[in-house]
């Protein structure tokens, strides 16, 4: 078996998230339908929002069903009526796929959106709909979403936040002032293609396509009850194990960062230094394509990526990490390790065993 350490691609499905959707499935019914097993369907959704909120500390949101985290983005950006979208450059490319044209927000070395950038733009435009993420995918690099949600609500503007990353391993509280939120299962434990926007109570939203109305005329399709009950319980899951597991990741991941360093001074860690989610480490290896890092550490049976994979498995330079640090190398030389649930002690010594032996052989400075 590799040593699984990708889980901000995915992460593996919890037992207890197979055993609540075997359950659904068997008792699988349309929840618009008005008979019992209808009714029972219905039952499991009502009941997983409330969960579904909790991973953001949220009381006072609805919250639409979607099909995943690139849904939940999409669905933010066209249907909260702004014609006016500003999103940072780090963003996932949900959401600046979203919004092809809309003027970047630019980062700090460090990755964290940079704020009087961010108070330039709001007041050269008319207001309209702020994108930035809770955490960053590739760096765990964590944003000043309170901050960023005064500075826009001062300017009229509403605040969009990619909650995918950051939930279940962050404290929400700085979430409060957010007008949305996109969620995504499969971060967690859930199964993919089941996530969520979360939208401010009062919040007008557009659907994105038409047909039965369900979701409140929000979000037309039969919800997938299924997908839905295996997220509520990896929600739930992630809400009570939080702290003990930011704690026993955290660990984990310091670990591994200071052993890559005492083992190879030319390591650089994207970054360092800042608040990061406890499970992230960008490593990066100067003069070593993370294209080749990343195959080598697979053939010795470690499960890393890139900082950023696309659908036809390409390993393409870093978006994030080329706005860190422009024109800089780096972008092209860094892999990511995230750790999760399943995570242990062991997997970290594997990755640190096979990772020296990879830099001891590809890395220029270790010739
Ligand atoms: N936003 C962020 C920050 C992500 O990391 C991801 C997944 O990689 C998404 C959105 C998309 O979520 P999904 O895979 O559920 O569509």
């Amino acid at each position: 078996m590799a040593t699984y350490l990708d889980y901000n691609a995915t992460a593996p499905i919890r037992p207890a998230v197979i055993e609540a959707m075997t359950e659904a499935a068997r008792s699988h019914g349309n929840p618009s339908s008005i008979h019992a097993q209808g009714r029972a369907a219905r039952h499991r959704i009502e009941r997983a929002r409330a969960v579904v909120a909790r991973l953001v500390g949220r009381d006072d949101v609805d919250v639409i069903f979607t099909a995943g985290g690139t849904e939940a983005d999409a669905l933010a950006v066209h249907g909260l009526g702004r014609r006016r979208v500003l999103a940072a450059t780090i963003e996932h490319d949900a959401v600046l796929a979203a919004a092809p044209g809309a003027p970047r927000i630019p980062v700090t070395a460090a990755g964290i959106v940079d704020l009087a950038a961010l108070e330039t733009l709001l007041s050269d435009e008319a207001p309209g709909l702020v994108c930035v993420m809770w955490a960053n995918n590739e760096t765990g690099v964590v944003q000043p979403v309170a901050e960023i949600a005064r500075l826009a609500h001062a300017a009229g503007w509403l605040l969009h936040v990619d909650a995918v990353q950051g939930a279940g391993r962050l404290d929400p509280v700085a979430l409060a002032a957010a007008d949305s939120l996109a969620l995504s299962a499969h971060k967690l434990g859930g199964p993919p293609g089941v996530g969520a926007l979360l939208v401010r109570d009062g919040l007008a939203v557009t659907p994105l396509i038409g047909g039965g109305g369900q979701e409140r005329g929000r979000r037309s399709g039969t919800e997938n009850d299924v997908g839905i009950a295996g997220f509520a319980v990896a929600a739930e899951t992630a809400v009570r194990e939080r702290e003990v597991e930011v704690r026993r990741l955290g660990g984990l991941r310091d670990r591994i960062e200071q052993a890559a360093r005492a083992h190879a001074p030319e390591v650089r860690i994207m970054g360092a230094g800042v608040d990061r989610l406890c499970n992230t480490a960008s490593i990066a290896l100067p003069g070593v394509p993370a294209e080749t890092q990343v195959m080598a550490l697979d053939l010795a049976g470690i499960a890393v990526s890139a900082g950023s994979a696309c659908s036809s498995g390409k390993v393409k330079r870093s978006h994030v990490l080329d706005a860190m640090s422009p024109g800089d190398p780096v972008a092209g030389e860094a892999i990511r390790v995230s750790l999760g649930w399943a995570s242990t002690s062991d997997d970290a010594d594997r990755f640190l065993h096979a990772w020296g032996a990879m830099r001891d052989r590809l890395s220029p400075a270790a010739r």
